[in-house]
């Protein structure tokens, strides 16, 4: 379902410096898998992700997710791609300030031009499948790390994406809360048959997924 040929991805840091990041990447994941990437502090891990993401565009090189070449597929297209096949985890959450858990996991549903009653009974359902059902009325601001991650992967749901990247998801939370929030994407994963990119500085964690990925300076 992912399928990365040769990719190469170089950032210019003003003329006539270029830093190459991803030195020809070639990796495939199949529908279902659940698998982990890890590798040092800047080997390159989220520039991968974001790839992955289409979030970001490879300098060289083919990306085809579900069979779509994505270097030959427009901003829109892939806009609507992000929104509708993928979520995204963060070790930050990025959830919306100043506006509940439970509006956080209608926004994407939002731009999905789903109807508002059913938006919201969708989110609601969702979180309390991550087990936030008691505290969806509450701001990010109110809640835990923990719960905000919770949040975060109700939100990462909302369209019912094949696909789930998530990176460092658990980087901020202690390993107790880390536990709770990977029964979560193995559960997405077996009972739903999600596709999940996992990236991870936990050895521990990574060796619980069908396969790691080991990224050193730009290769895999
Ligand atoms: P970490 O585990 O700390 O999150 P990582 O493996 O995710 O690290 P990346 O964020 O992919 O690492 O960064 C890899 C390298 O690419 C780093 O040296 C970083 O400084 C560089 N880099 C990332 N984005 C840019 C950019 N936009 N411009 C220039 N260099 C960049
Ligand atoms: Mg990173």
């Amino acid at each position: 379902v992912i399928s990365l040929h040769g990719i190469v991805k170089r950032f210019y840091i003003g003329k006539p410096n270029e830093l190459e990041i991803l030195h020809g990447i070639d990796l495939q994941v199949e529908q279902g898998e659940f698998v982990s990437i890890v590798g040092e502090s800047g080997s390159g891990k989220s520039t991968l992700m974001n790839i992955i993401g289409a979030l970001d565009r490879p300098t060289e090189g083919e990306y085809f997710l579900r069979g779509r070449n994505v270097g030959e597929t427009g901003d829109k297209e892939l806009s609507m791609i992000r929104n509708q096949e993928i979520g995204f985890v963060f070790q930050t959450y990025n959830l919306i300030p100043r506006t509940t858990a439970l509006e956080n996991v209608e926004l994407p549903m939002l731009y999905g031009k789903v109807k508002k009653t059913e938006r919201r009974a969708r989110a609601k359902e969702l979180l309390e499948l991550v087990g936030m059902g008691e505290r969806m009325f509450h701001k990010p601001e109110e809640l835990s790390g923990g719960q905000k991650q919770r949040t975060a992967i109700a939100r990462a749901m909302a369209n019912d994406p094949s696909i789930i990247l998530a990176d460092e998801p658990t980087g901020a939370l202690d390993s107790e809360t880390s536990r709770k929030i990977m029964d979560i994407f193995h559960e997405l994963h077996k009972e739903q048959g999600k596709t999940i990119v996992l990236i991870t500085h936990s050895g521990e964690l990574a060796e619980e997924t069908d396969r790691v990925i080991r990224i050193s300076d730009g290769r895999i």
